[in-house]
């Protein structure tokens, strides 16, 4: 039977059909309106993909279910007896539902008794997240339905290389890269670049004096909205008092971009009807990521556009379920319904709805990185679910080798990982189509994701093995449900009251085609496609402007490391590569990491197109094949994430981190270049 369901991958959620075969075909749905891209379309591959887990491993060799599990329970116990519940963490991720993130959530605090969790999110979207909570006082991406976009004249894309990353998206924007209205933000000269009327090429690292720059230029030339920002947001004043100091010639000498375009910037955006200011990882994934996203926040409010019908600003979230998955409480300072673990009255709400004393759940634990830095120091084991830390964490070298100083590695995945390979246990589990759940995409719209295939003999769901692991750490079965509806059902509880209320969202009014985005707090309430028409979430209903000051990246050029890297997709491949790498028809497009450089830069470190270059930090070094791109900026390089091995383009990020939001600086690092001889 054909089952509608939705893409393995990114946070668009396109809407798809598996057939048997299996096989996928596009439908129409709104984010995607029957348009699927390459790893959309190849997806089904990942269901029949050699080497796929189907008995789990203890220390590498085949084991019983009941061995393998038996073993991990033992091992936890022995842990927590010796060295308290701290001593086991664990490692979630942002493609799984919410269900698993729910379960994953309250098997740390509850089974484990332990702090110590977090989950790949942080890497993703913990910048926007936290200055979103700033400025509206409520983090969902898109605060409005993607389709909106299509009523835009001006959309300002910062950091968003959308036509690679999902381009069912650029449809959306047709309407504004049709009349001229498209304005993008980013160091390289990208496929979405390409389409823009108008491309800012900062210098890395450099976009907060960028944003100070455009706000300037808006309070300069009268286009501020000051009805508006009277009526719906303070901070104005004070957020001034900076951008005042960065006037455009000042912007252009720090950032690389001139004043003459940076004025063009702004008049698109400020004469258009309807706007839009969009940020995604580029301007994120810095150590002052927050702050950046702040500062594109500020520009928005000034220009009145958050909150007003047909305008507004919004973060693309990335991964699968990166918008659900950073709601349900995988974060280590979150309860399920977005709540704060630290707030005396969520915790009493969340432990009334598990049976548990509120006094039992333990505190918030560390960020991500921070928690991989202390493996082996602090936490003896650790147990990763829907995460390739190996390959997508910073400092990956320095990240293997904590792992490895673990007592005790536990992977739940579908197929051997470069992570994986490193475990104690690995504990094969069903993917994707294979199972059911829920996923809450970038507009904040909650998705049923159906059990399409039967999952091959031997895997097992994360929530049966979160239920059997449970058991075995002494708690009551019926604490642990296995069925995703019977999850749902209390994650609805959970969430009640919450900011991410999903109350009255149920599998019922899913399955029936309803559209409901959160916040849905009851049965009868149609859902919230909309927020902030009449108000923001902060208690006087206003926006926070925040004034945000330019400090530039945690580390610049010198003469050992003169020029900056910069990281991020291609089309073909997700993520840490785990899943598409195994796609053939993906693998063949894009088989190995390259390093896309301008000529003259490659000739200057003695190499050429096709070379092998050594890209070399502080931190580690990195093999690639030279792309030559003449559209390169020449102090920067760029690299993709997805490889592995001698090709992780993480060996030589910076794990410098986010104060706010613990977000490490991806995107940007002083880098050599070498010619491999
Ligand atoms: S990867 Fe993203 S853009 Fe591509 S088909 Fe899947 S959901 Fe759509």
């Amino acid at each position: 039977m054909p089952t509608p369901t939705h893409c393995p991958y990114c946070a668009l959620q396109c809407g798809m059909t598996v057939k048997p075969g299996p096989a996928v075909v596009p439908r129409d749905f709104p984010v995607n309106r029957g348009g699927l891209c390459q790893k959309g379309w190849t997806s089904a591959a990942l269901l029949n993909t050699p080497g796929r887990l189907t008995t789990p491993l203890v220390q590498g060799r085949p084991a019983s279910w009941d061995e393998a599990l038996d073993h991990v329970a033992q091992r936890l116990l022995e842990l927590r007896a010796a060295h308290g519940p701290d001593s086991v963490a664990v490692f979630g991720g942002g493609g799984l539902t919410n269900e698993k993130s729910y379960l994953l959530g309250k098997f740390a605090r509850v089974a484990l008794g332990t702090s110590q969790i977090d989950y790949n999110g942080r890497f993703c979207m913990s910048s926007a997240a936290a200055a979103g909570i700033r400025a509206f006082g409520v983090d969902r991406g898109l605060p409005f339905p993607v389709t909106d976009l299509s009523n835009a004249d001006a959309v300002l894309l910062v950091g968003a290389n959308v036509a690679e990353t999902m381009p069912p998206f650029v449809q959306h924007l047709r309407r504004a890269i049709d009349s001229g209205g498209l304005v993008v933000v980013d160091p390289r000269r990208t496929a979405t670049a390409e389409q823009a009327a108008v491309h800012l090429a900062p210098t890395p690292g450099t976009d907060l004096a960028l944003a100070l720059g455009l706000l300037h230029v808006a309070v300069a030339e009268r286009y501020v909205d000051k009805d508006y920002l009277s009526e719906r947001a303070i901070g104005f004043e004070e957020t001034w008092e900076v951008a005042a100091r960065w006037w455009p010639e000042q912007v252009e000498r720090v950032t690389g971009v001139s004043a003459a375009d940076q004025r063009r910037a702004v008049a698109v955006l400020s004469r258009a009807t309807n706007a839009y200011v969009l940020t995604a990882r580029g301007t994120e994934q810095h150590a002052s990521g927050s702050d950046m996203v702040s500062a594109w926040i500020n520009l928005a409010l000034a220009l009145g556009l958050p909150g007003r019908p047909g305008s507004g600003f919004g973060c693309l979230t990335g991964q699968g379920n990166g918008q659900g998955g950073r709601e349900h409480g995988q974060k280590a300072d979150q309860l399920p319904g977005y709540r704060k673990i630290d707030d005396p009255a969520a915790r009493e709400h969340v432990a009334e709805v598990w049976g548990v004393a509120p006094e039992s759940l333990p505190g918030p634990g560390k960020s991500a990185y921070e928690l991989l830095d202390s493996l082996g120091v602090g936490p003896r084991a650790l147990m990763v679910f829907g995460s390739n830390i190996a390959v997508s964490a910073p400092r990956s070298a320095h990240v293997t080798e904590r792992l490895a100083a673990l007592d005790f590695l536990v992977v739940a995945d579908f197929v051997l990982s470069e992570t994986a390979v490193l475990a104690d246990v690995v504990l094969p589990v069903t993917q994707w189509a294979e199972e059911g759940g829920t996923m809450t995409n970038l507009e904040g719209r909650v998705l049923l994701r159906s059990r399409a295939v039967t999952p091959p003999p031997g895997v097992r769901t994360d929530l049966e093995v979160l239920h059997e692991l449970a058991v075995r750490l002494g708690q009551p079965a019926e604490r642990f449900p296995v069925n995703e509806e019977s999850v749902f059902a209390e994650l609805r509880r959970a969430s009640a009251g919450g900011v991410a209320d999903y109350a009255g969202i149920s599998y019922e009014r899913l399955r029936a085609g309803e559209a409901l985005h959160w916040p849905c707090p009851d049965e009868r309430h149609p859902g919230t496609p909309r927020l902030f028409l009449d108000r923001f979430a902060h208690a006087d209903g206003k926006a926070r402007m925040v004034p945000v000051d330019h400090r530039g990246p945690a580390e610049l050029p010198d003469d050992d490391y003169p020029l900056s890297a910069t990281t991020g997709r291609v089309l073909q491949h997700y993520q840490s590569g785990a899943q598409t790498r195994r796609v053939p028809e993906l693998n063949a497009a894009v088989p190995e990491a390259f390093v896309e450089v301008h000529p003259d830069t490659a000739d200057r470190a003695g190499l050429a197109e096709g070379d092998v270059a050594r890209i070399c930090s502080r931190r580690g070094e990195v093999l690639a094949k030279v792309r030559c791109v003449q559209g390169m900026r020449i102090d920067t390089v760029f690299l993709p994430f997805h490889f592995p091995g001698e090709q992780r383009a993480n060996l030589i990020t910076n794990p410098a981190l986010d104060p706010i939001s613990g977000m490490p600086e991806f995107k940007v690092c002083a880098v050599r270049l070498e010619a491999v001889t």
